[in-house]
């Protein structure tokens, strides 16, 4: 095993141990693609979702809004989605395991096109189809590859087999363009304007693997900026900017995120960069920012009848608005997050285990324990200021399991940035000792000073 394989294991194991992440349906064996989260997990996902949201609503022209899992079809055969949302499969004939063809193929570093037809992947496919090991039981047997579609359905609302299923929605970007025209139409908001999306989405992966890097069922954060065809490059560049600046914001060591361009653009795309990062298997797609131009707002122009261009007030023509979205998954970005912030070092007696997270976005800001149990004075005294703490900053907790060494080893591997511990001294002269979790420092504190001195 590499050493980034074992960090991957790591941080998978330490995820499940700590109440970051649980493998779903796990007492029947496991549901592929699918993860729930565990206390720690959901604090620090709502977290970032927090954070993202605030970024979004910093500028007064970005619109939040909630829409619906389910969609009418007609949504997403006007996409395209319906007929063209695909993955390349192929199936290792002797292990009966599934595998996108595409990443087979670049593993050899041969890039497929992701306009190709079956039949052009699998003319690509038999130049090196002899030697293509299976990943999974290491024979070289691999069939012919088809495309298949990632839409998921569902039987919502079907009286009889002749009634259609309907899709859960693979992205959130389709259900903000539908409802554009209702956000334009509040009167509140005009051409420049964002509007911001944080949703479920569904997406029937071929191979679900990597952890939380790719799930069949997911998170999306997605903001679609409608501006005029002439401004959307120099918005693009901002949003570029912008998205970029986030990952430093939430504390992501800038030499682990990188911009590359897609060579390959899909045919309405003007152009289309990744956030990528650095994950313990290698530089992958974190975030997407995509020059979309005007292909989403005049399909769904096309195929409802709906009007959905806007008045120019200087030359009083209409126009379809350009579309700048970034699009990125809540569970990558909680795995790049636990990636970034995992770190091992030599603190007392042995190697320690810590997350380095951002205190902004740490599931626990702060952890408060007695020095013992057993002593009721000191509960009592921890008590009491865990209480008064958990008035002003969220996320407190109150911890006496095992001895202190422990407490600190359990509360480093959540990533908690301050512990705080009550003892003997504090009943007389109201000082706390407070353990700073980079450096192991410790410095008594007043408890008149306490909260200050945590950065609230
Ligand atoms: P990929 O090429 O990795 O399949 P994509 O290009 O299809 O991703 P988009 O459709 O642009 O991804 O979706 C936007 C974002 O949603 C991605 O940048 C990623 O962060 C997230 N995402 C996409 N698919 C998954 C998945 N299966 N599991 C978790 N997150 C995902």
């Amino acid at each position: 095993m590499t050493k980034e394989e074992n960090k991957m294991e790591k941080i998978v194991s330490l995820a499940k141990r700590r109440g970051f992440v649980f493998p779903g349906s796990e007492i029947y064996g496991g549901f592929a693609g699918t993860y729930d989260w565990g206390p720690m997990g959901a604090a620090l996902r709502k977290n970032i979702v927090d954070k993202w949201i605030h970024a979004m609503q910093s500028h007064d022209n970005i619109a939040l809004i909630e829409t619906s899992i389910f969609t009418a079809p007609e949504v997403w055969e006007a996409s395209g989605h319906a007929t063209g949302f695909s993955d390349p499969l192929v199936i290792c004939n002797n292990c009966q395991r599934t595998f996108r063809a595409d990443h087979l193929l670049e593993e050899r570093g041969i890039v497929a096109d992701e306009k190709m037809s079956e039949q052009e992947l699998n003319t690509l496919f038999d130049t090196v189809r002899d030697t293509v090991i299976c990943p999974v039981c290491n024979k070289k047997d691999f069939g012919q590859i088809v495309q298949k579609n990632l839409m998921a359905t569902a039987t919502l609302g079907k009286l009889s087999d002749e009634d259609k299923d309907v899709y859960l929605r693979a992205e959130t970007a389709q259900s903000t363009y539908i409802n554009y025209k209702n956000v334009l139409d509040t009167g509140m908001y005009k051409v420049p304007f964002g509007i911001a999306q944080v949703g479920k989405v569904f997406r029937n992966e071929i191979s679900p693997r990597q952890f939380l890097f790719r799930k069949r069922e997911f998170e999306q954060m997605e903001m679609q900026y409608f501006v005029a065809p002439e401004d959307a490059a120099a918005a693009f560049e901002k949003w570029k900017k912008e998205r970029m600046d986030f990952y430093e914001e939430i504390g992501i060591r800038p030499d682990m995120v990188r911009y590359t361009q897609h060579d390959n653009l899909v045919f309405y795309a003007k152009d289309a960069w990744d956030i990528e990062y650095h994950f313990p298997f290698g530089w992958a797609e974190l975030e997407g920012v995509h020059n979309r131009g005007d292909y989403d707002l005049t399909q769904h122009q096309t195929h409802s009848g709906v009007d959905l261009s806007v008045l120019d007030q200087d030359t009083h023509k209409k126009y379809i608005p350009h579309v700048i979205e970034t699009a990125v998954g809540v569970d990558r970005m909680v795995l790049a997050v636990l990636a970034d912030a995992y770190d091992e070092d030599q603190m007392g007696e042995g190697t320690r285990v810590v997350l380095r997270l951002k205190a902004e976005i740490a599931p626990v800001k702060v952890a408060v324990f007695p020095l013992m149990r057993n002593k009721p004075e000191l509960v009592e005294k921890a008590r009491e200021i865990y209480t008064e703490l958990k008035k002003t900053i969220p996320h407190v907790m109150f911890d006496d399991n095992g001895n202190v060494g422990k407490r600190y080893r359990r509360q480093d591997e959540i990533g908690t940035p301050w512990c705080v511990t009550v003892d003997f001294d504090t009943l007389e002269d109201n000082t706390v000792t407070v353990r700073d979790r980079d450096t192991g420092e410790q410095k008594r504190i007043a408890l008149t000073d306490l909260i200050m001195a945590l950065g609230y």
